[in-house]
């Protein structure tokens, strides 16, 4: 086969671009993303080895090599991992992967600076070469294969693949660097970036200079070293490295289990929230090892889907060198291990909610997706419920939790009210709210769609049922209300009622009911679930995901104390003009959806019926 050309795909493009030009003061993390995956491609060869042992026979070392030729300005990064063969080179090296990151990358506009920090997340990894190098090769044979190829390209629009001869197993990546990143070339200056970002690597980094041989890092596994020699920084590395990450680890956990099962965990908490967090596949990314050797980062039962954004690595002692990937399904020490390290996690995270500014960043990142375990983890609700933080109506900035919530209940209240929606901003808005406000009685806001379906789960808090404020009666009249029920006019006897009955006329079927309202203020009307319905939010939520078809009329609450409704109480027992009315009492209940966010049943017509009555107050 010859020398062949091809375009990197269009995302790819844009990130070499990116890569390129906002990381430049950064640029020496080129090194530390090469060493890294040549890592990863040893830990997946030796992985492969413990069945097919023929594949590293005649190489068993497993290495990282760095050779330097200072007249050519050349810099190589070898390793005999698993390597790559054509396939291989025009996947890994031509597209990304990682699903969402073309839909990232379709948001980031022209100025990318802003956006470095989430670049990072899903690795500038291989391309960051291009940041130091005009023109990258990469010569690679992939274990028990014969064929070797060669990939290379200047990082602009295009690459070439082209078999060449028998080259040595696993892969070598030859750097034409620029002009001025010469300082690439010194031994000194490669230890140092090696002993900073990569000293964790298990495997011997070693430099050929000169005639000789310098290994430049610890080249021991870090989780297993003793927690007093690691630094900050050392952590800090291991963490992008295993997480594939350009953050800070926000927590960081490190610790040993002996006793029935012995175990070694290392577990961080990105600062950041990923960009993949709400993938519909909810993988985790801890990474198994036993005794030291890499098995596999799909180990489903190792994390529970709520806490998919840990990441980090469990090194057991106890499992079999050989297991399997599937002997790994249910396998009963791992969901030993599972449930030790959700308790010790759940420990550390209690600890760090007592500094609440602190533990609001980490709720705000992550908080959506450990409620998930409200609904899913029935053992650990009660501790859920403990690190749980929500908005509310008395502190729609900072975050309340339901202690807090609880120690702050009305006199003769007795349920946890809630309130939820798709946006904070509009939640905060919402009328139902107001005779509730009006009351000082707080209300939670929520706004995560897990929130509908935990709460359902749930039911109640100590004892405290938790209650929508959308859905059924809000029975307020209990409660002392601050802001007066304005007086004057008084609507003539009997009138109310008279409106109601032509609402419910006029508008038929298009509502379930037609009440008196206890929890308006200063709108007109509002729109609520009634009893025994879905509440509105979690029925839109559903319909958005195609699970119900049709969607229920709902209950039209008007407030008695509003002008507008008093008006039209006057004129229903008044000398009422009928179409004038009937036009009203639909532009009533079309606001009503307007407002909660439904759609209107005729657009048309309340565009129509709207110009109607804009004319008819003009023209007076
Ligand atoms: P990431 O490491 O986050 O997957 P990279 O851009 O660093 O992203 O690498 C892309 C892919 O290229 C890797 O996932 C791997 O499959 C492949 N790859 C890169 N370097 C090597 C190597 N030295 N040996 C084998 N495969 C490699
Ligand atoms: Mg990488």
């Amino acid at each position: 086969m010859a020398e062949e050309s091809r375009a990197f795909q269009a995302e790819v493009t844009k990130l070499l671009s990116i890569v390129a030009n906002a990381l430049y003061s950064e640029r020496e993390v080129f090194l530390r993303e090469l060493i890294s995956n040549a890592s990863d491609a040893c830990d997946r060869l030796r992985y492969l080895s413990l069945t097919r042992p023929e594949l590293i026979a005649d190489d068993p070392e497993f290495r990282v090599v760095l050779t330097c030729d200072a007249a050519r300005r050349e810099l190589c990064v070898s390793d005999n991992g698993i390597g790559m063969n054509r396939d291989d080179l025009i996947d890994n090296l031509g597209t990304i992967a990682h699903s969402g990151t073309a839909a990232f990358l379709g948001e980031v506009g022209s100025d990318p600076r802003g956006s470095v920090n989430q670049i990072g997340q899903f690795g500038v990894g291989f391309y960051a070469a291009f940041m130091v190098a005009a023109k990258v090769e990469v010569e690679s044979r992939k274990a028990g294969e014969e064929g070797a190829w060669r990939w290379t390209s200047d990082g602009a629009g295009t690459f070439t693949v082209a078999p060449i001869g028998r080259v040595a197993r696993g892969t070598m990546v030859r750097l034409y660097l620029k002009e001025d990143a010469a300082e690439f070339l010194e031994p000194a200056r490669l230890g140092r970036i090696v002993k900073t970002y990569s000293d964790h690597i298990a495997l011997p980094i070693v430099l050929h200079h000169g005639g000789k041989r310098d290994t430049l890092n610890t080249a021991s596994a870090l989780w297993a070293r003793p927690r007093q020699e690691i630094t900050a920084e050392q952590y800090r590395e291991f963490y992008r490295h295993v997480g594939h990450a350009f953050d800070e680890p926000w927590l960081t956990l490190h610790g040993h289990a002996e006793g029935k099962i012995e175990y070694t965990y290392l577990l961080f908490v990105p600062a950041q929230r990923p960009f993949d967090l709400f993938e519909p596949a909810r993988r985790h990314r801890v990474k198994l090892y036993v005794k030291r050797v890499f098995i596999t980062d799909e180990c489903e039962d190792l994390i529970p889907p709520y806490l998919r954004f840990v990441r980090g690595v469990v090194d057991s002692q106890d499992l079999q060198l050989n297991v399997s990937r599937e002997v790994l399904q249910n396998n009963p020490l791992l969901a030993k291990i599972r449930g030790a390290l959700v308790k010790r996690l759940f420990a550390e995270l209690e600890k760090k909610a007592e500094a609440a500014t602190e533990y609001a960043t980490f709720w705000e990142n992550f908080g959506a997706v450990l409620k998930e375990g409200l609904y899913e983890d029935p053992e650990q609700r009660e501790t859920l419920l403990k690190l749980a933080r929500f908005r509310s109506t008395c502190s729609a900035d900072g975050w309340v939790s339901l202690a807090d919530y609880v120690g702050r209940l009305k006199e003769g209240q007795d349920a946890i009210y809630t309130i939820s929606g798709d946006h904070l901003e509009t939640v905060q808005r919402s009328p139902q709210l107001e005779g509730f406000r009006a009351r000082d009685i707080e209300v939670l806001l929520l706004t995560d769609p897990i929130d509908d379906f935990w709460i359902n789960a749930i039911g109640s808090y100590n004892e405290r049922p938790f209650r929508s404020i959308t859905r059924g009666a809000a029975d307020l009249e209990r409660f002392a209300s601050a802001v007066k029920p304005a007086t004057a006019p008084p609507v003539p006897e009997g009138s109310l009622g008279a409106l109601i009955a032509l609402l419910k006329l006029t508008l038929g079927d298009g509502v379930k009911d037609v009440r008196l309202s206890t929890r308006l203020t200063d709108s007109a009307v509002c729109l609520v679930a009634d009893e025994d319905q879905v509440d509105m939010h979690l029925e839109r939520v559903l319909s958005a995901h195609g699970q119900i078809k049709q969607r229920a009329p709902r209950v039209l609450e008007i407030n008695p104390a509003h002008d507008l409704i008093k008006a039209m109480a006057a004129r229903v027992v008044g000398a009422g003009s009928g179409v004038e009315l009937g036009d009203a009492a639909q532009l009533l209940l079309d606001q009503a959806r307007i407002v909660e966010g439904e759609p209107l049943a005729d657009a048309a017509g309340f565009a129509q019926r709207l110009a109607a009555v804009m004319t008819r107050a003009l023209a007076r």
